[in-house]
């Protein structure tokens, strides 16, 4: 195998990853010693462009939403800046942290739409908002000065000379670059992903999407109010009219051609696309001609961006007959022993689309320590009855039960505390991540670090992700799959998926676990060592629903087993009895 699974090597920003910052950054500190104020001033602008870029990476190319009008919020922070600096008598540090706040402020306000709307339509608000903040500051002529406009803030010295204030926002634009970079690699960053790709895995393991946009908005709001500040420094004197469209296609673009999922990728995204137009100087006007063409050309030729260029290490082959062999012996470091969880009933659920009975009163009662089997043709309501006890289906009927508390229909995020974890049929994964980082997705919920923790990288964050990454090696150990830790996920196999899902089930230590058709695709060596797997699992007192089709399987791993046909409970019993039920062999077990 040309992989290791050293758990040094799969966390966080490593030595070794920080190479092309390091030296990014020592480009950035000589090029005053150059004395080319010419290039000083780009660099400046660069480096400002990169504080809103950095920021809105983690929506963009991280969280999957596509806000295309930030330079909204680059306008307010530039505003709030300059009105302060001119009007008040407060200096240039404070007016900024205002912006900031302001930013961050408008940031979620613009942001939060993205719960509802959609892709294209989102876009759309975000753009929506760009105008009208130009056309506020049009109009508002008392306060922005209107198309006359303001003196643009100065900072207090040693930052008010030209190289001073690159010294400033080069400062600033490797704070942006390191935070944002710890945010990556961190569960917030992870979350922000699993959201994007696999936003119903994202809930079942109890991350909430609208608590996670809070703090993405917040954040990326807040840098863009901060570079507008630094923006309206660099103008000098600012009218409405510097704040084009352009400006908010170039922070988008940057981030496109840099590629989803990275930092490093956008940063040169931003690097590029600033000194672009310089280089190419003649070619001023043609400017947003030359941003289509080179976003045509990286979308054509390159889909994932300067950052897929820069990933050698997913190039190298992988072995071709990789054989998974699990070791369920490892589980108790795992699933440590605690005490046996109340039993988890569905009580007369009924459940029809349009029509159609999904699911037509029934009730079904898992216990903790046992494996019960949930088999049925095609369309008798199996993944229907799992996706009501994980909160995706609102019965119109009945309740689901963990002892005495009733689980909220309708809220799948609640689940993961309750000690509920799930599998899907077709697996749901993040394919650009590494294979650890999908299963540290599944313990998100254990971590106790804040965002600004993650941000700053602070003692508690470190904790968690030193935990994590234990548990993510001892789950990849227990299912077979830890010489594949640091692969990206879309390169595994369709089996290696399924086992990789089952990992990801168990980093939360659940007292269920709702496995849907895992042995679907799966060779018989797999399925042998998956049915030793799950009764390892439940083993150490984990109540297991094994929805399959494999009959060998379910016969062989079972306690108990319940028939469904069209959404309704055909026969229940052992294992021995449905064998010898008439109606179940008949109609559905053939023979
Ligand atoms: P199984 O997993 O046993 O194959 P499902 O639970 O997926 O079956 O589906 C049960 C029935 O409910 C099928 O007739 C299916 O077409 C229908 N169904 C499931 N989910 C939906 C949905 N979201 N919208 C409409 N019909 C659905
Ligand atoms: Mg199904």
């Amino acid at each position: 195998m040309s992989v290791s699974a050293t758990p040094g090597t799969a966390t966080a920003p490593s030595l070794r990853a920080a190479w092309p910052y390091a030296l990014l950054l020592a480009a950035g500190i000589l090029l005053p010693f150059t004395g080319n104020d010419y290039w000083g001033i780009i660099a400046t602008r660069a480096a400002i462009y990169w504080v809103l870029v950095a920021g809105l990476n983690l929506v963009v190319g991280f969280a999957g939403q596509l806000a295309i009008g930030y330079v909204g919020l680059l306008t307010l922070g530039a505003y709030t800046t300059a009105v302060l600096c001119a009007r008040t008598s407060i200096g240039m540090v404070p007016a900024l942290a205002a912006a900031g706040a302001v930013g961050a402020g408008f940031g979620v306000l613009v942001g939060l739409p993205a719960l509802r709307l959609r892709t294209f339509y989102f876009a759309m608000g975000t753009l929506g908002f760009a105008t009208i903040v130009t056309q506020v500051a049009l109009a508002w002529t008392d306060v922005t000065g209107g198309g006359v406009g303001v003196p643009g803030p100065v900072l207090p010295a040693p930052f008010d000379t030209p190289w001073g204030f690159y010294a400033a926002c080069l400062a600033l634009a490797a704070l942006c670059t390191w935070m944002t970079a710890n945010i990556a690699a961190s569960r917030f960053g992870r979350a922000f992903v699993a959201i994007r790709d696999a936003e119903v895995a994202a809930e079942v393991c109890g991350i909430g999407k609208p608590r996670m946009f809070v703090l993405v908005f917040l954040f990326s709001g807040a840098t863009a109010g901060i570079a507008g500040g630094l923006f309206a420094d660099l103008q000098t004197y600012i009218t409405p009219d510097a704040f084009t469209f352009d400006l908010s296609v170039l922070f988008f673009i940057a981030i496109l051609i840099g590629g989803r999922g990275s930092i490093l990728g956008p940063l040169l995204g931003t690097l590029l696309l600033t000194a672009l137009p310089e280089v190419a100087a003649p070619l001023v006007a043609w400017s947003t001609f030359l941003y289509a063409a080179l976003l045509l050309v990286i979308v054509l030729l390159i889909p994932g961006g300067i950052a897929s260029l820069l990933d050698w290490r997913n190039r190298r082959p992988l072995e071709r007959d990789r054989s998974i062999v699990p070791r369920p012996e490892l589980l108790p470091e795992l699933l440590v022993e605690r005490h046996r969880a109340p039993p988890l009933a569905m009580r007369d659920i009924a459940l029809s689309f349009d029509g159609v009975h999904a699911i037509d009163g029934l009730s079904l009662t898992l216990h903790a320590g046992e494996v019960h089997g949930l088999i049925g043709p095609n369309g008798s309501g199996k993944t229907t009855t799992l996706n009501v006890i994980c909160g995706f289906a609102q019965p119109q009927r009945g309740t689901v039960t963990l002892g005495e508390a009733t689980l909220p229909a309708g809220a799948p995020q609640s689940r993961a505390s309750s000690g509920i974890a799930r599998t899907f049929q077709t697996p749901r994964l993040v394919g650009e991540a590494r294979v650890i980082d999908n299963v540290m997705i599944g313990g998100t919920v254990t971590g106790r670090a804040s965002f600004m923790e993650a941000a700053l990288s602070l003692v508690r964050h470190r904790r968690d992700e030193r935990e994590l990454v234990r548990r993510a090696a001892i789950a990849l150990r227990c299912v077979g799959l830890e010489a594949l830790a640091t692969v990206r996920c879309d390169r595994l196999q369709h089996s290696e998926l399924r086992f990789l899902e089952i990992a990801r089930a168990l980093m939360l230590a659940p007292d269920f676990l709702l496995l849907d058709e895992p042995a679907a695709g799966l060779s018989a060596a797999e399925i042998e060592h998956l049915g030793r797997l799950i009764r390892a699992i439940r083993d150490r007192g984990v109540g297991v629903l094994l929805v399959e089709h494999h009959a060998d399987m379910i016969f062989d791993v079972c306690d108990r087993v319940s028939v469904l046909n069209l959404g309704r409970e055909l026969a229940a019993g052992t294992p021995a009895e449905i064998r010898a039920h008439r109606e179940v062999v008949s109609a559905y077990l053939g023979g």
